[in-house]
């Protein structure tokens, strides 16, 4: 008998009725001959409610006593996920994430699962029991509740797959699958039968939705999943890591980001330890850098630019202002309203000209390139935000990504 993993995000439990059709979607594997693990998250908008409410009592809440508050979201869905199933006359138990054996490190709020034991799950599993596992939340060796992060139920999930050695693992949301564009954005943005886990975590660190650790969990243990609607019988997208079917096209989609402010830091004198003694305080401050462009140095000055997520531009300009003085750069600049845009793809790694391409089609419509980034896989470039979706639109269709 083969496992399999099933996890139902919010919206697909939001109410009594969607936890019943769940529960007969879940039947349906079962009757197939297949031992059913499956992992939920909280209903509807459960966890942003829980989070409104503790901040009515204080804006600032012990991290512990957050986690223990959010963990209530998945014990609510999973019990009554399990309740439906033996309403149907189905044997079911639910667990939360310590009686599932997930143990994590003790960073609340973002905890990493440190180890996973599945045996009482196995115990379930062997009295022929459906197994319903509360998502997003495991328990530190000091028994304490601790949560992954928002949308940490996708990795709860591909964590039991590949402890229980499912034979895959199936994650079941409102929308169709991977696209090849934000489909509200780019309305003849395809749906993807598949995708490689490295394509997958550039898609998703820009934009598409779906945990990160899931996905590097996925790669690291060889974990197929398959990304499909719980609303629908469309076959959804599967992120593995074979040799993709898709041949014809390199670039599998563009991904955005809105989130995005750069600061320059002008004259600054070109000597060793001048970049260390700028980003060391930022990283000590916990601004996370992103693009670093350093330009070419004129008469011993060069311009430091960077990249940070929006919210931390003033942040981080704080941190930087007094070193740029003390170091004897001439100015610090910002600018808030950019967004980054890239292509993504494994197949471009040994394929020349995709740049080129992309650069000329931003060109001819007329939109200006900020600043440039690659990775083996991804190439980024960094524009005005007002252009941004018009950038994502044009590299679409230049990439022809809307034909199949
Ligand atoms: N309920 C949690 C959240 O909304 C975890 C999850 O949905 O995966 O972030
Ligand atoms: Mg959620």
């Amino acid at each position: 008998m083969a496992i399999i993993v099933q996890k139902y995000g919010g919206t697909s439990v939001a109410d009594a009725e969607r936890i019943r059709n769940v529960a007969r979607r879940i039947i349906r594997g079962y009757e197939q001959a297949n031992q059913m693990v499956v992992v939920v998250s909280a209903m509807g908008n459960t966890t942003d409610d829980l989070l409104a409410l503790a901040r009515q009592i204080t804006p600032a809440p012990d991290p512990r006593e957050l986690d223990m508050l959010l963990s209530t979201g998945e014990l609510v869905s999973c019990t009554l996920m399990a309740m439906a199933l033996r309403s149907q006359g189905y044997d079911a138990i639910s667990l939360s994430g310590s009686q599932a054996g997930i143990v994590t490190d003790a960073t609340h709020g973002k905890a990493r699962i440190a180890s996973l034991d599945p045996s009482r799950i196995h115990q379930e599993l062997d009295s022929d029991r459906i197994v319903i596992v509360a998502g997003f939340q495991g328990v530190t060796g000091e028994m304490d509740v601790t949560t992954l992060g928002r949308g940490g139920s996708d990795t709860t999930a591909v964590a039991l797959a590949a402890a229980l050695k499912a034979s895959r693992c199936e994650i079941y949301t409102d929308v169709e699958g991977i696209f090849t564009a934000d489909p509200r954005v780019v309305p003849g943005a395809r749906k993807l039968d598949e995708i490689g886990y490295e394509e997958m975590l550039e898609l998703a660190s820009y934009g598409a939705k779906m945990h990160p650790r899931s996905i590097e969990l996925g790669a690291v243990y060889n974990v197929p999943i398959l990304v499909a609607s719980s609303m629908s019988e469309a076959t959804g997208t599967l992120i593995h890591g074979g040799a993709s079917m898709e041949v014809r096209n390199k670039v599998r989609g563009v991904a955005y980001d809105r989130d995005v402010a750069k600061i320059t830091v002008r004259g600054v004198p070109d000597r060793p330890g001048i970049a260390a003694h700028l980003f060391q305080p930022l990283a000590d401050a916990g601004v996370s850098v992103d693009t670093i462009v350093q330009n070419a140095s004129m008469e011993r000055l060069t311009d430091l630019t960077f990249t940070v997520a929006r919210r931390d531009v003033r942040q981080a300009l704080e941190v930087v202002k007094p070193v740029a003085s003390s170091i004897g750069a001439t100015g610090v600049v910002s600018d808030d309203k950019l967004g980054k845009v890239s292509i993504v793809g494994t197949g471009m790694q040994n394929a020349p000209g995709y740049a080129a391409r992309m650069f000329r089609t931003l060109h001819e419509a007329g939109i200006n390139i900020e600043m440039i980034t690659t990775s083996e896989i991804r190439i980024t470039c960094i524009v005005a935000e007002e252009r941004l979706q018009d950038a994502v639109r044009a590299l679409h269709r230049a990439f022809e990504l809307d034909q199949l």
